[in-house]
């Protein structure tokens, strides 16, 4: 729908656009590994038209419906009007935010409060986010919390990747501010918008005007969610864009490796940003690539988004990914996402063949010709 945020009532069209067909079904991964309709797109449209008409009041069951949805879009893929049911979701969670805010979960809320008081949704100090790194002025390496916190080695691995070709962007460490994007993912409007726009502030008065990241979750909150209602005077590029356009990115491997590549839900169906990571992979001397069995607009949600709050059902949909993997005998699979690389990683864990690597640390590897 873009433009602005809107409310559950601009979506009654769409709701009723819905024409119950199921299609869906075949590309929605919590119905997929739970039979349950109410967990599918179809059965989330006609929670929101229940809501909607005032006929259901919501429950602890309906929430779990409304809040297993991992957002990925692919139920629009499959579906022959192209109902925006991520979209209802989000306009949805966004009534319940304001009105049984009590029925969500406490790890939400408290997810959402850290992120109003420490700057991350992880409920931890802002000063674990890594350290800071002093460069151009005006190029700035966005980390995002996810990497900054838990896996700073893949932001120093696409900083040493950017430095080798040419770019010295600074790091904000501590003072980079989380983009906000676990409030509007869970409806939240409100209090996103006033993040938005205090980030949006920040970095126009420290005189950004690129901003590139290497998450695919802040890239997409920068890019569109933030634009949804305010101008950008800054651009916004994610580090496969930056690389493939603005460099010449070319590395080597010392020993042959098998690799495929997992397309992130926010990077490419929301983004459709596929082209890049592949040149980047294509590029490296001694790698082979191989597809997943579902790529590109058919990739398959690694269930990242529902871990925290649905484990069981999140480790099916990653085991579908890195079963996917052994499939097509890669012996890596590679994300461009901490989120997704997060999920995959728990599920390869339990496979000997196949392992889970971020993109970052294999180009910063590739360059080293290691
Ligand atoms: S966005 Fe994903 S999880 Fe949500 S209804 Fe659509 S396919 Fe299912
Ligand atoms: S495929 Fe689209 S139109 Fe058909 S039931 Fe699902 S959401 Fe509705």
């Amino acid at each position: 729908m873009g433009g602005g945020f809107v409310s559950l009532k601009d979506y009654e069209g769409e709701i009723y656009t819905c024409l119950r067909c199921g299609f869906c079904q075949a590309g929605c991964p919590t119905f997929r590994h739970t039979l349950n309709e109410s967990l599918n797109a179809r059965g989330r449209v006609i929670l929101a038209k229940l809501y909607l008409t005032g006929q259901y009041t919501p429950d602890e069951d309906y929430m779990q419906r409304v809040l297993s949805c991992t957002l990925c879009d692919i139920c629009k893929v499959k579906c022959p009007p192209k109902v925006e049911v991520a979209e209802i979701v989000e306009a949805l969670r966004s009534e319940l935010w304001r009105s049984h805010r009590d029925l969500y979960p406490q790890d939400i809320v408290e997810s959402i409060n850290s992120i109003l008081e420490r700057q991350n949704p992880f409920g931890v100090p802002r000063e674990q986010k890594m350290r800071s790194y002093e460069g151009e002025s005006s190029v700035l390496f966005f980390v995002g919390c996810s990497s900054s916190v838990y896996y700073p080695h893949m932001a120093e691995n696409t900083l040493q990747v950017l430095r080798a070709l040419g770019l010295n962007p600074t790091v904000l460490g501590q003072e980079e501010p989380c983009c906000g994007y676990r409030l509007v993912e869970m409806g939240a409007v409100d209090e996103f918008k006033r993040v938005a726009s205090e980030v949006v502030s920040f970095l126009e008065n420290r005189g950004v005007e690129l901003v590139i990241t290497n998450c695919p979750t802040c890239y997409k909150t920068l890019k569109e969610y933030y634009k949804r209602y305010t101008s950008l005077t800054f651009e916004v590029m994610h580090i496969t864009e930056w690389l493939v356009k603005e460099a010449k990115f070319e590395g080597e491997l010392s020993e042959p490796m098998t690799v495929t590549y997992h397309d992130p839900c926010h990077l490419g169906r929301s983004m459709g940003v596929y082209e890049e990571p592949r040149q980047l992979l294509e590029s490296i001397r001694n790698l082979k690539f191989v597809e997943l069995p579902k790529s590109r607009e058919e990739s398959i949600c690694c269930g990242g988004p529902i871990r925290a709050l649905y484990p069981e059902l999140a480790s099916k949909m990653s085991d579908e990914v890195v079963q996917g993997a052994i499939e097509v005998g890669a012996s890596q699979i590679v994300s461009s996402c901490t989120t997704c690389y997060r999920s995959i990683a728990s599920s390869a864990a339990f496979h000997a063949e196949v392992d889970a690597l971020d993109l970052p640390t294999l180009l910063a590897r590739a360059l080293r010709r290691g």
